[in-house]
């Protein structure tokens, strides 16, 4: 008795498949709800009685066949997969590894925080305060009133008529000096801001100001811890020179130049041919300020003296541009 189906050409089917997916396919076609040997199955109750066991038997037998060529196919094929699968994901351990770039601490950030060891080792303390600030303790307390020409001297970001980002670190002096009575010793480094961006300036820059207030002040004192400072700094054989200028908030004033560290006082473009480079500006407190904090002028003098931390690590590294601090370039940072 004949079923109809050539088994033969079945089991070559199954053999050609080359895919998994391929191979489910051909399990839907034989025995899915409509495929060639369930169909089989339902046509037995048409078949005549006497024939139908024999009928029956067959259909398991090729069914049996089927499924074990089915089964063996399937397991090759996945073999073959995880084959394909292991060779393209293989990972050849004996590559080097990528090195680890180690960070580095930002240039300003070294100087700023050597110039505040060299400080703090001569006795100052930190003080800090905002960087929003109002306009009585940036300009007003400072001896700057409204209308001063020296308010000219700073392109200021104002928030509002009142309220601005602070210009220089000296509000600081301001408000230590509100909040505790001399002998005062700080420093005061953070961040300033003024509108204005070139190679030489950046809108956001950093400051260190710092104030010394007692009975006995002298202007000896301020050159001989300024000098001091800036010999820790670049080393014993700079020469340092103080020369007379105006800051509205110290009286005397002076600028402060040392030999330069470019050419070793020779001459050269970047202290144009002088052999001098200013790095700071100082003076005694102007008698002003002390009146706005409440401080007895006939009783009490200080110094004061603020420096820019950028153009000093310019100095100190031979950086030439400005906005190389901010540009994030490893290449440049990783140097230092
Ligand atoms: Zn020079």
């Amino acid at each position: 008795m004949d079923l109809g189906v050539d088994i033969k050409s079945i089991l070559e089917e199954i053999e050609k498949v080359s895919s998994l997916s391929d191979l489910y396919q051909l399990k839907v076609k034989y025995l899915g709800k409509k495929g060639i040997i369930s169909q089989l199955n339902k046509n037995l109750k048409d078949i005549e009685s006497d024939k139908r066991a024999e009928f029956g038997k067959k259909i398991h037998e090729l069914r049996v066949l089927f499924e074990n060529s089915y089964d063996e196919k399937e397991k090759a094929l996945k073999e073959i997969e995880r084959k394909q699968k292991l060779a393209s994901e293989k990972i050849d351990i004996t590559l080097p590894g990528f090195p680890i770039n180690y960070g580095s601490i930002h240039p300003i950030t070294k100087v700023y925080n050597e110039i505040v060891d060299i400080f703090t080792a001569m006795g100052f303390e930190v003080a800090t305060g905002p960087e929003i600030e109002s306009d009585f303790y940036n300009f007003e307390a400072l001896n700057i009133p409204k209308a001063h020409p020296a308010r000219d001297m700073q392109d200021t970001f104002y928030i509002s008529e009142e309220v601005l980002l602070r210009t220089h670190t000296s509000p600081v002096q301001i408000r230590t000096m509100l909040e505790q009575k001399p002998p005062v010793k700080i420093i005061a480094p953070g961040k300033v801001y003024r509108c204005d961006s070139d190679v030489t300036h950046t809108p956001m820059f950093h400051q260190v100001e710092g104030l010394l207030v007692d009975e006995k002040v002298t202007f000896g004192d301020l050159k001989g811890t300024l000098t001091l400072f800036i010999k820790r700094l670049f080393g014993d054989d700079v020469p340092v020179r103080f020369r007379p200028s105006f800051f509205p908030f110290t009286e005397p004033s002076a600028e402060v130049d040392m030999g330069c560290v470019i050419c070793n006082s020779k001459g050269c473009r970047v202290c144009k041919n002088t052999g001098w480079l200013e790095i700071l500006g100082c003076g005694m407190v102007h008698p002003n300020v002390f009146k706005s904090v409440g401080y007895d002028s006939q009783k009490y003098r200080g110094y004061a003296f603020g420096m820019g931390i950028e153009r000093i690590t310019m100095l100190k590294f031979g950086i030439n541009d400005l906005r190389l601090f901010f540009e994030n370039n490893m290449k440049f940072l990783s140097q230092f």
